[in-house]
């Protein structure tokens, strides 16, 4: 297979701790962990491109997933981070942790906002930039506006240069890490309104969100466009064929389909094919289009739980991650 570094796709697998639920209930702990890219699970070994242990800090797993993807978004480059496990394996942890607390925030944070603007604030002052972003979920294959509740149902559209986009979504032009948190915070407050239980929202949906800069230098004019797309992924587990019916198993089949479809995606990138990339298969695979494979820097951060009381599912998410390597 292709060489993951070659396609611009890597693969970064974390694991969190065991959490009290776990460990009051006495749970064995099943990961052992070698060197910084392999993961043992009852004896078979996993290799990716870096493993983190659950003594990772938010900071570290920054630096090692996220750090040079925005350098490269800053040099006109687009990229996608996504983050794949089962519920509560920690993929929320990850994109976006604790807001405003500097030892948990996640990737979508000040870490990454602090390297975009000091990148800003060093260049010379005939470069102009704007900052944009857009929070949105894709949930049963419908795209609801997460900075605009009235906008429930947006479709994809591409623009004349072909480059598929989120018609109507709303967009906020921001200049600050706290202007970023606040759209963070707003978003998040909208996607409470309007679902009844969260948890089991939030492990049913996408969310996305959209960092857009643009660079232009009023002296010649160069534009630099760059953007980057922080994807928390709906749960991956298995709903249990027996009890699921009705609204529950049609939503277990659209997630099964759609993160199958960023697998086959994910897949035939990282197996070199440039013609038959089944990016049209999904909504989500067809908005990333441009921010997939190719010239792009793709990141998939695969999360696992420590447990052996999860242990068929980290298998099945490892797996998931092998498919992309
Ligand atoms: P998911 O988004 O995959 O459903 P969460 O990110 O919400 O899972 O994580 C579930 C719980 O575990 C949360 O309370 C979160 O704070 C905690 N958690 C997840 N990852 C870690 C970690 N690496 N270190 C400490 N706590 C974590
Ligand atoms: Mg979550």
């Amino acid at each position: 297979m292709a060489d993951a570094s070659e396609c611009g796709v890597k693969v970064m697998c974390r694991f969190r701790p065991l959490n009290e639920s776990e460990i009051t209930r006495g749970d064995k702990y099943i990961p052992k962990f070698r060197n910084d890219d392999t993961v043992l699970i009852t004896g078979k070994s996993y290799v990716f491109d870096r493993v983190l242990a659950p003594n990772a800090t938010q900071e570290h797993v920054y630096n090692t997933c996220a750090k040079q993807i925005v350098k490269d978004v800053l040099g006109g480059y687009n990229g996608t981070i996504f983050a794949y496990g089962q519920t509560s394996s920690g993929k929320t942890h990850t994109m976006e942790g604790k807001l405003h607390d500097s030892q948990l925030m996640g990737i979508i944070s000040l870490h990454l906002t602090r390297d975009i603007l000091d990148h800003i604030y060093s260049m010379d002052e005939n470069l102009e930039f704007h900052i944009k972003v857009s929070y949105f979920e894709i949930y049963l294959d419908k795209i609801r506006d997460l900075l605009d509740v009235s906008k429930v149902n947006l479709a994809v559209h591409e623009d004349k240069n072909r480059v598929p986009y989120v018609k109507g979504c709303t967009e906020r032009f921001v200049s600050s890490p706290e202007e970023v948190m606040d759209v963070i915070d707003e978003g998040k407050a909208n996607r409470h309104v309007a679902v009844t239980n969260m948890n089991e929202h939030s492990s049913r949906s996408h969310s996305i969100f959209l960092i857009s800069i643009k660079q232009e230098n009023m002296e010649t004019e160069k534009k630099l466009y760059g953007k980057l797309y922080l994807v928390d992924l709906a749960g991956s587990e298995k709903v249990s064929k027996t009890g699921a019916e009705g609204a529950v198993l049609d939503e277990a089949k659209n997630i099964n389909k759609s993160l199958s479809a960023l697998g086959n995606v994910i897949s035939a990138l990282a197996e070199g094919t440039k013609s038959h990339v089944p990016y049209r298969d999904s909504k989500m695979t067809r908005i990333l289009q441009d921010s997939l494979g190719g010239n792009c820097r793709t990141t998939i951060i695969i999360c696992c739980s420590p447990s052996v009381f999860n242990e068929a599912e980290t298998k099945s998410t490892l797996m998931f991650g092998q498919r992309a390597k």
